[in-house]
């Protein structure tokens, strides 16, 4: 058995099932590239038969990302099938991936089937798969939960109808290492067929186990794994990719199985997928947290400036983490900026590059030092946020707030291309501030949350703000980023109704499949 360990991404299908994660179409493009980058083996882009918008979203990383395998989800159900096959088979190696329950409790309650039905349907589905393409894949959802010798038996059944990819999730993150383990060694032993397929696994995080199943099932035969960036996914998430595959080049020494994935992107792809998803990082995240290489015992300082392994078992450096040592200044030139940026993991096309970089030249003006941090906001302000059209765009915010005035905000806006100011009171200048894009927006969206941090530190970093809005079940993420907090949270509001039209636009989800 071969020792590599394929890596199935699914972040963006199971990881944009967190709430509030939705990506539109360009979103998904911008971390599928990443992941191309990344070197996943494959990318599962969503789930084509869900929406117009997922159709689409799936259709165009199809189309776009050569090097990986793409993947879209569907249940086993003809017309799932088709639109799946649709939106996937422009890819260099395109994938079905098709899925249905074999817990007895999901076959009473939910699906209302016997066990010979069920089988019939993932045979019948397998082969109606295999139709369109050879890279079939199966999934036995609740697979954790369900009868193991029943679990073989229809796996055996779909390797002879074509699958070459079985995939065994603990859709409700109900494994235990060593019993998750031991059921995957049992398939390896009771599937006559099983030289013809590669055992996969997906573990979801319920009680924090997700990545310790996944090491188990490789170490009992899994050759594949699907995981996510950041671990988001449903409920308290899926395995984290970073963390698996660290955990497998960190220890070489227990485990000789590896992967293809390129270390060094996986911090800037920590950090677009929390951007464009808005699902924060919590500081103390194994591998991509803000703490993960922070030394704060004094001990341990001094021993890691003496000799770094002392107390770090893998270096910044190997996961993509660079010190901010730049100080780019205002005279830096082109070339050195675009070579920079490609250090920090952002490849811009031409124009993209002239936009970013002549906000560089303009906050180099207004700060003494501009960070890598910095730079890192300027390109997710002017290229990552800017992927929906702007139908709303700010032109002039003036505030007045104190201590002994009541705050005022007075606002230019572009609405559809159309010049509108308004002015109005507040409880505080952001309040103020919104309450006047509100009325030029006319936008009867819910704030559900307001986030403001600090890119670097120090009173002249940058501010960061991220808002959640909701309108109509529509839930959106906006970012905005500036000198100054207020301006800042204006940008993130307006990014924030930006997406809430385009999304409207992009027509509703008909509601997510039974979770894997
Ligand atoms: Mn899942």
């Amino acid at each position: 058995m071969s020792d590599k360990v394929v890596i199935f991404d699914t972040t963006l299908r199971d990881g944009e099932q967190t709430p509030g994660a939705s990506l539109n179409v360009d979103e998904k493009l911008q971390i599928a590239q990443s992941l191309e980058r990344l070197n996943v083996d494959v990318i599962e882009a969503g789930f084509p038969f869900a929406s117009r918008g997922d159709f689409e979203a799936v259709r165009a990383v199809a189309r776009e990302i050569r090097t990986p395998q793409i993947a879209g989800l569907a249940r086993a159900y003809e017309k799932d099938i088709d639109a799946c096959w649709e939106a996937v088979r422009e890819a260099t190696q395109p994938r079905i991936h098709t899925f249905i329950s074999t817990s007895d409790i999901h076959l009473k309650y939910q699906m209302k089937k016997s066990r010979e039905e069920v089988l019939e349907m993932a045979v019948a589905a397998v082969k109606h798969a295999a139709g369109y393409t050879s890279n079939v894949e199966f999934s036995a959802m609740d697979a954790s939960r369900s009868d193991l010798a029943y679990v073989a038996q229809v796996f055996t059944a779909v390797i002879d109808a074509g699958a070459k990819t079985l995939n065994f999730p603990d859709t409700v993150g109900y494994g235990i290492p060593e019993e998750f383990g031991a059921k995957i060694k049992y398939l390896m032993e009771h599937i006559p067929n099983i030289h013809k397929a590669v055992i996969s696994v997906h573990c979801h995080n319920d009680l924090g186990l997700a990545v310790a199943n996944t090491l188990a099932a490789i170490a009992n035969g899994a050759r594949q794994v699907e995981v996510t960036i950041n671990g988001i996914g449903e409920r308290a998430g899926n395995a984290s990719m970073e963390e698996v595959v660290m955990a497998l080049a960190t220890r070489k020494d227990l485990f000789s199985y590896y992967t293809d994935i390129v270390t060094q992107y996986i911090f800037p792809t920590s950090r677009l997928v929390s951007k464009l998803t808005g699902v924060v990082v919590q500081p103390n995240k194994a591998i991509v947290g803000a703490n993960a290489f922070a030394h704060e015992s004094g001990i341990h300082q001094d021993a890691v400036l003496k000799e770094a392994s002392t107390f770090e078992i893998m270096t910044p450096t190997a996961v993509g983490i660079k010190k901010s040592t730049l100080p780019l200044g205002k005279l830096s030139g082109r070339h050195a900026f675009k070579k920079k940026l490609q250090e920090m993991g952002h490849y811009l096309n031409d124009d993209e590059l002239n936009r970013v970089f002549f906000q560089f030249k303009d906050l180099a003006d207004r700060k003494k030092t501009v960070f890598d941090e910095d730079l890192v906001s300027l390109v997710e302000t002017e290229v990552i946020y800017k992927s929906v059209p702007e139908h709303f765009r700010l032109l002039e915010l003036v505030v007045l707030t104190g201590t002994t005035v009541k705050p005022n905000a007075n606002i230019k806006m572009e609405v559809g291309g159309e010049v509108k100011s308004f002015s109005t009171f507040g409880d505080g200048p952001i309040d103020a501030t919104f309450r006047a894009i509100t009325h030029l927006a006319q936008s009867k969206c819910k704030l559900l949350k307001f986030v403001v941090s600090s890119i670097t530190g120090g009173t002249e970093a940058l501010g960061e703000v991220s808002v959640r809005l909701e309108e109509e079940g529509q839930i959106v993420t906006g970012q905005g980023v500036d000198p100054d907090v207020v301006t800042a949270s204006a940008r993130a509001y307006i990014n924030g109704l930006n997406r809430l039209k385009f999304s409207k636009e992009m027509g509703p989800k008909k509601g997510k499949p039974e979770e894997l």
